[in-house]
């Protein structure tokens, strides 16, 4: 499978090149040349097969012209050590929660398969990988586990400072080894154009390996997609199959836009819903048409807080500009910090489930959005015991902190505090 660039002045590049390099030469996205149904007999036997197995077809339609079936079905099964439960939270809405990784978040799924992926394809060579990603707060911790003690692979993890949670923080700045944790004082829009310059450095590009863990990397936004199959599978075996929404608590639109390919391969999806907080400009994009990125701002559901999103120029290419046809399967919702918090609050008190501030934009932009005879599934996007002081403030209640999350916050914390200017990183970077 070729993949070409969202800007269309770069030459198409292999599955190998594509992950390698992360963003295309003229800093377009890459999209795979083509998308292709599962076959009708996958979707009969869809709600029989587990996870792993689904994971397996739908990897092979993306990945089987260019990785070995054994090979793959190793990354595969390697990456999915864990489940994706649709769990019920009303009679007609369920939570697709998709926190059971080693971070508790999503993005253990696409990272475990990123640095899987990267490593097959680095095999039998001496040079060393360096892996540049920039964080809003999960991103960082998820490849940095997925990638840790992988050999002949370095990790440079960009946050901003003091704007991830503590428990968060210390999931990346406490590992050592091959991962380096940058303290960057400025926004996620700060540390995302730190690393999209190094991508643009020709002259560094020639003294190291760089390559890109975020979103825009074909190898983690894709393998995303093995989990909607799941969780409408689990839906239709609950016979809540027809008329689903899924809901998708949004930052940089890579999850979403998972999504929408799984939708492009037939999942049947009626609609979808992207939920924003305050950083809304896909909201206003599909109110007005008109595309207007803007500085993010601060709110309660900080991975979301992402003013420009990178994953915007493949859903536009996914659906070829057509701004009705996008919005007549996708709709927007915007969740400010005080309604987060009475979700989170209400939701624990009428229901006895217990979400995070991604998860209750998600699951109040699907309440207040669902219509008779349809039924929802929105995606619990991390371990509310990540977001510790934040839904402790809202229900009252103490949350309890799982085993694997209370081992991180035993480390101690190592982090190199750089300026947002490119210059200082870029020396950084050559001298490391
Ligand atoms: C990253 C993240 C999001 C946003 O996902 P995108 O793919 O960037 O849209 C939502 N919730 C949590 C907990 C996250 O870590």
């Amino acid at each position: 499978m070729r993949y070409y660039s969202t800007n269309g002045n770069s030459p198409t590049a292999s599955l190998k090149d594509a992950v390698i390099r992360g963003l295309a030469p003229d800093r377009g996205l890459y999209m795979p040349e083509r998308i292709k149904p599962m076959p009708k007999a996958f979707f009969e036997d869809m709600p029989g097969m587990d996870f792993k197995d689904i994971a397996q077809a739908v990897a092979a339609s993306f990945f089987g012209e260019d990785i070995e079936a054994e090979a793959l079905e190793r990354i595969v099964r390697g990456t999915l050590s864990f489940d994706t439960p649709a769990v019920k939270v009303t009679d007609s809405i369920y939570s697709l929660e998709l926190f059971h990784g080693p971070t508790l978040a999503f993005k253990d799924v696409g990272a475990r398969f990123m640095a899987r992926l990267l490593s097959y394809f680095n095999e039998g060579n001496d040079k060393v990988v360096n892996v540049l990603v920039a964080t809003s707060g999960d991103t960082g911790s998820a490849v940095a586990n997925g990638f840790l003690g992988v050999e002949g692979v370095r990790v440079f993890v960009l946050y901003p400072k003091g704007r991830v949670s503590p428990i968060q923080e210390c999931q990346f700045t406490t590992l050592g080894q091959n991962i380096t944790a940058l303290e960057i004082d400025g926004n996620f829009d700060d540390c995302q154009a730190l690393v999209k310059s190094a991508f643009m450095d020709e002259e560094l590009r020639s003294r190291m390996y760089l390559t890109s863990a975020n979103s825009i990397n074909v190898a983690r936004f894709l393998p995303q997609s093995f989990y909607y199959f799941h969780g409408v599978a689990q839906m239709q075996k609950k016979g809540l199959g027809d008329n689903l929404v899924v809901c998708v608590p949004s930052g940089n639109f890579g999850n979403i836009c998972s999504a929408l390919f799984a939708v492009k391969m037939g999942l049947p999806v009626k609609r979808m819903i992207a939920a924003n907080n305050l950083n809304d400009v896909f909201f206003q994009y599909l109110k007005t048409g008109v595309y207007t990125p803007r500085p993010s701002i601060q709110t309660l559901a900080n991975a979301m807080d992402v003013g420009d999103p990178s994953n915007f120029a493949r859903i536009i290419d996914l659906y070829k500009g057509d701004w009705d046809a996008i919005r007549s399967f996708i709709s927007g919702a915007v969740v400010d910090d005080d309604t987060i918090l009475s979700t989170i609050r209400d939701c624990f008190n009428e229901n006895g489930y217990l979400l995070d501030p991604h998860g209750a934009c998600g699951f109040r932009a699907l309440s207040d959005s669902l219509k008779e005879g349809e039924s929802g599934l929105f995606c619990e996007t991390a371990h509310p015991a990540k977001f510790l002081s934040t839904v402790e403030k809202a229900t009252g209640a103490k949350v309890e902190i799982p085993e694997r999350l209370a081992a991180f916050m035993k480390g101690e914390k190592k982090s190199v505090p750089l300026g947002k200017a490119y210059e200082g990183f870029r020396e950084f970077l050559m001298e490391s």
